[in-house]
């Protein structure tokens, strides 16, 4: 898969997609990432790319040339294929796990940061597709909102996180929140890690990842559960439990 990053700040981004997992995933090829200075297709000498909104009002917006010939540039440089374009603004639709699984399966795509007041309006009805949030807050640029949406997918190819296993088995999936997770030592601080784990069953193991699964999106995520797929025996199990909690808190 290949992300387009258009952005004012590629050494923001740059800096963060170097690293770790997604490092190691372009070094294998299973995904490719590249940022685009949009201030390189101004054609002006100050190379400026903002500027007063009609209308008065605060703040600037960055014009919609050098953005529309950015992208122009990135689609000649994938064969003139017309990309989906994603625009990072806290006007979209807010991001979770389906969408990424859904933008994971694109060949190409093209993430598109904001700075300043926006961009444009006009430039962005003629290229972009999909508007994505990452929250109800304001932040100052998209790359951030960028990162976490090129991380969430990229960890989604096939191939890029060791076991394949791992993005499939975690929160999220089945809108259940993943159970916890222990590792060495087997103590730590008096706390012993929930016997059933070291007991090599596999059966039971299973079992007690769905219960705590159920449990922790039970007491964190209660809208999330509503979501899920549960037995009507899963349902008893945990009316159970919350029942005994409560009453241990009195
Ligand atoms: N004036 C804009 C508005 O009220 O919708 C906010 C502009 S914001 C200061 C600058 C840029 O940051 C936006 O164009 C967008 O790319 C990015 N941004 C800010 N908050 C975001 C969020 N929650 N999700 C995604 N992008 C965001």
């Amino acid at each position: 898969m290949r992300i387009d990053i258009m952005t004012l700040f590629p050494d923001a981004v740059d800096a963060m997609m170097k690293a770790s997992i997604i490092g190691r995933a372009q070094e294998r090829g299973f995904v490719t990432i590249c940022t685009h200075q949009i201030r390189e297709y101004t054609t002006n000498k100050q190379m400026q790319v903002d500027d007063y909104p009609y209308g008065g009002g605060a703040g600037m917006v960055m014009q919609a040339e050098p953005v529309y010939q950015c992208y122009e540039s990135i689609c000649r440089s994938i064969g003139n294929s017309r990309p989906r374009v994603v625009f990072m603004t806290p006007q979209g639709r807010t991001f979770n796990q389906q969408m990424a699984e859904e933008l994971s399966r694109e060949e190409d795509l093209i993430l598109l940061c904001g700075h300043y007041e926006g961009i444009d309006e006009r430039v962005l009805e003629k290229i972009v597709t999909d508007n994505v949030s990452i929250g109800d807050y304001v932040l100052t640029g998209g790359e951030l909102p960028a990162l976490v949406v090129m991380d969430t997918i990229s960890r989604l190819v096939p191939g890029v996180l060791n076991n394949g296993m791992s993005a499939v088995k975690e929160s999220f999936s089945d809108n259940l929140l993943e159970y916890p997770q222990y590792t060495r030592p087997e103590e730590w601080m008096g706390e012993k890690v929930p016997p059933v784990l070291l007991s090599g069953h596999h059966k039971n193991i299973a079992a007690w990842y769905r219960e705590q699964s159920i449990l922790r999106t039970a007491k964190n995520r209660p809208d999330l559960l509503e979501k899920a797929e549960l037995t009507e025996k899963e349902r008893q199990w945990l009316i159970q439990q919350l029942e005994g909690e409560e009453r241990h808190h009195e």
